[in-house]
């Protein structure tokens, strides 16, 4: 079987006729499979959206009870027929309920494993390596020059700056989906047990990861809060607010930014950055690289983000690589906080 007799780009995303569904669709479809939900891959409006219980549970939180007219949970590792072929999903690392979607008939196995990263992250489930002879991959960092930090390291960084400055606040820019929660479970595991305040548009999203059972210490909402009580603090906040008037009710705040972007420069001064931390959801080139060796996949498709550099390596390892010219991933999760789509709107 050739990979296109099993799975099809298309406009609208990745589409399995034999299934008859399509992969983080990007316009509505009658049937979907949604690797995770952030709001490029999750879209309100389809009929049928086959996913975890965690991504479905985070797109009814984000869109209400109405987002498709039909879910079905399936669990990491379960099994479905679809039309021709068998789907499953499996652990992405990327963020809660996140997943790689295996597809498989006749014997061929094809995995578009959404977003991902190959480092451990204490509020999700951790990556699974699948093997496949086509993989579908993320090209978010696609370029040697992204090597992510030890996210330990930069929560040094944080927690240093805020010894060094007692007397200011700190805010922390970070997706409030994923990264805001990830953010406060390493401040906790660096021994950071204060209170850790929280911008009201995270409230919901963060409410969700605990009662899954992530344990991410005491929280407070900033909202009601004396000016002179958040000296010393750290408060988490959607990037967009990092140069917003909502600034003003700190003291002489420290605007840092969590994601992937910040090991380039000149995006942190742009954006008024003052303490850039490298934290990224998303495998770096060398994670990207490796993956894609692992699952002694043939064929690669790359997707989503730079794409070029990715597959011209994989072409010099003599596999069969090319991009897939989706347009509309990328709009939420580690953009660089100039764009802010899906943020905006949120009341403080
Ligand atoms: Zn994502
Ligand atoms: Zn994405």
């Amino acid at each position: 079987m050739r990979p296109e007799d099993l799975l099809l780009p298309t406009p609208s995303g990745v589409c399995c006729k034999r299934g008859g569904f399509h992969i983080d669709p990007t316009r509505p479809v009658d049937k979907a499979v949604i690797t995770h939900g952030h709001s490029d891959h999750a879209r309100a409006g389809h009929g049928a959206v086959l996913a975890t219980q965690e991504t479905l549970d985070i797109m009814r939180l984000r869109y209400g009870e109405n987002f498709a007219r039909k879910t079905q949970a399936i669990r990491y590792g379960e099994t479905v027929a679809l039309g021709d072929a068998t789907v499953s999903l499996h652990p992405a690392g990327h963020v809660l309920g996140s997943a790689q979607v295996l597809v498989e008939c006749k014997g061929f196995r094809a995995v578009a494993a959404g977003d991902y990263k190959d480092v451990r992250d204490p509020t999700c489930a951790p990556f699974e390596l699948v093997p496949c002879d086509l993989f579908i991959t993320e090209a978010t960092f696609g370029l040697p020059v992204f090597r992510h930090s030890k996210p330990q390291e930069e929560i040094a960084k944080l927690l240093r700056s805020v010894e060094l400055f007692p007397e200011r606040a700190h805010l922390v820019g970070a997706y409030s989906l994923g990264k805001a929660q990830r953010v406060i479970a390493l401040i906790r595991a660096a021994g950071y047990d204060r209170k850790i305040y929280l911008h009201g548009a995270m409230e919901k999203i963060t409410r969700y990861y605990e009662m899954r059972g992530i344990d991410l210490g005491p929280l407070e909402m900033v909202t009601g809060s004396k000016k002179a009580d958040l000296a010393g603090t750290i408060t988490l906040c959607p990037p967009s607010a990092i140069k917003d008037l909502w600034t003003r009710r700190f003291p002489d705040p420290v605007a840092c930014f969590a994601s992937g972007w910040m090991r380039v420069r000149a995006r942190a001064r742009q954006g008024g950055v003052e303490l850039p931390l490298v934290i990224s959801d998303h495998a770096d080139w060398d994670g990207l690289t490796a993956t894609i060796k692992a699952t002694g996949a043939s064929e690669i498709w790359v997707t989503h983000g730079q794409e070029d550099a990715l597959v011209h390596w994989s072409t010099q390892q003599g596999l069969r690589a090319r991009p897939l010219d989706i347009v509309g991933y990328g709009d939420e999760d580690e953009s660089d906080g100039v764009s802010d789509h899906g943020e905006a709107g949120n009341p403080a």
